[in-house]
């Protein structure tokens, strides 16, 4: 068991060193904690994580899920999915993540069966998008957590966003009032790293 352990650590070492060489957006460290305090407190067995890049935050998610946990994960780049599977394929969560390489929401309207846990991470202009299509394929206790929703400190803070990033901001501050004014959800908002909102879903 130790070994085992031992092995994710120096795996997940590998990969953070990558994706910093590679500019690969992979979660920071103050991020990672609040995404995985949610993930400890929810135990999923079955996560839907929008955005995989190199697979780093999926190996996280599963290490810290229920034991029968199954990850579905959407990627738009086939040659980071490949990366990714490289890495997947050295975890013990083999067997328990499975990449779809494509548009996500493309293939959130291809999604089968309900998720207890969501991770949204792909295109920042998308998340209202990823939102509205997710509803349908939720149990009733899921926590969706949102990364980089502060974005750059542009979502929150008074300091204008440069242009090219004015709709990424403008959909974000949309994501973040869909799920705060909602009343099937509790949200917190974390600022740690680029920001995280945690979203619990409650009955109406
Ligand atoms: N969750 C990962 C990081 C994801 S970075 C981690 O923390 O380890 C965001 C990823 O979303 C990138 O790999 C990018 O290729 C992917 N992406 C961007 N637009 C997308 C889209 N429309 N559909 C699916 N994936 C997309
Ligand atoms: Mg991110």
């Amino acid at each position: 068991m130790m070994g085992r352990l031992e092995d994710l650590d120096e795996l997940l070492a590998e990969m953070r060193a990558f994706g910093e060489a590679e500019h690969v957006p992979i979660i920071n460290s103050r991020g990672l904690g609040v995404l995985l305090q949610a993930v400890e407190e929810q135990r999923p067995h079955r996560v839907l994580e929008i955005g995989t890049a190199i697979g780093y935050s999926a190996l996280y998610i599963a290490s810290k899920s229920a034991e029968d946990v199954e990850i579905t994960s959407l990627e738009l780049s086939e040659e980071r999915a490949e990366i990714a599977q490289g890495y997947i394929d050295r975890s013990p969560f083999k067997d328990k993540i499975e990449i779809r390489v494509g548009d996500a929401g493309e293939a959130l309207t291809k999604l089968s069966g309900k998720y207890d846990f969501v991770f949204i991470d792909a295109a920042k202009g998308q998340y209202p998008d990823y939102f509205r299509k997710i509803q349908e394929h939720l149990t009733s206790n899921a926590v969706i957590v949102a990364d980089n929703v502060l974005f750059r400190g542009y979502v929150m803070g008074t300091v204008e966003a440069p242009r090219r990033f004015k709709t990424i901001v403008k959909r974000l501050r949309e994501y973040i009032d869909m799920v705060s004014e909602n009343a099937g959800y509790v949200t917190k908002i974390y600022e740690n790293g680029d920001g995280l909102a945690v979203s619990k879903r409650i009955a109406k």
